[in-house]
C-alpha cells in the first residue's frame, strides 16, 4: 500500500471510531439515534436578491440544522466545540455541516441565488409564536401553547415550529434526551 494513501486511511478509520464512541454514547445505549436539536426555528425562509426575478434565479437549499451551525458559531461567536454540544453532534460532523453551510452562503453573495431554509435531520428544543396582529414573538417551550396574545390580545398567533411540519415529534425528541 502505498504511504499516502495509508496516512488517510489510518486518519479515516480514527475518525470513523471517534463518531462511532461519540454515537454510542449518545444513542444511550444501542437505543434510537438522537437527532440534532435546533434551539428555535429560523423566522424567514426565503431571502432573494432585488432586481431579479426569482423564477431565473439558482435556488440554494440551506437545511434547518445548517442554519442553526451558522447562527451559533458565527451569530452567536460559539466555538465549534460549543455548538456541536448544542447540536447534539460531534465535532467533526459539526464543522463539516458548518462549511457545507457556509460555501452555499457564499453562493448567495457572488452568484446571486434564491436561498430557501428548509428541512434536515433535526428536530427543535423550543419554539416560536408570533402574534399576526402586533407581529410581538415569543420564544416557549415545545409542549407549551400561546392561545392569546400577551401584548395585544389577538388570538391570531402563528406556530412558527408548526410552519416547518414540526411540533408532537420534536416535544416526543426533548423527552427522549431528558
Ligand atoms: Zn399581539
Ligand atoms: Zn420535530
Amino acid at each position: 500500500m502505498n504511504q499516502k494513501y495509508y496516512l488517510v486511511s489510518e486518519h479515516m478509520f480514527v475518525i470513523f471510531v471517534l463518531e462511532f464512541i461519540y454515537k454510542f454514547r449518545n444513542s444511550n445505549m444501542g437505543r434510537k439515534e438522537i437527532e440534532r436539536t435546533v434551539h428555535k426555528p429560523p423566522l424567514f425562509k426565503v431571502f432573494k436578491p432585488t432586481g431579479v426575478a426569482g423564477n431565473i434565479l439558482e435556488e440554494v437549499v440551506l437545511s434547518i440544522d445548517e442554519y442553526e451551525s451558522i447562527r451559533l458559531v458565527d451569530y452567536c461567536k460559539h466555538s465549534h466545540e460549543e455548538a456541536a454540544d448544542e447540536m447534539s453532534i460531534s465535532r467533526p460532523v459539526f464543522t463539516k455541516m458548518l462549511e457545507k453551510a457556509r460555501y452555499k452562503l457564499s453562493t448567495l453573495l457572488v452568484r446571486g441565488a434564491l436561498l430557501k431554509i428548509d428541512g434536515g435531520n433535526f428536530h427543535f428544543k423550543n419554539n416560536i409564536m408570533k402574534c399576526l396582529k402586533c407581529e410581538q414573538l415569543f420564544e416557549i417551550e415545545m409542549d407549551k401553547q400561546i392561545v392569546e396574545c400577551p401584548n395585544c390580545g389577538n388570538v391570531n398567533i402563528m406556530n412558527i415550529a408548526g410552519a416547518y411540519g414540526h411540533g408532537r415529534c420534536c416535544i416526543n425528541n426533548n423527552k427522549r434526551r431528558l
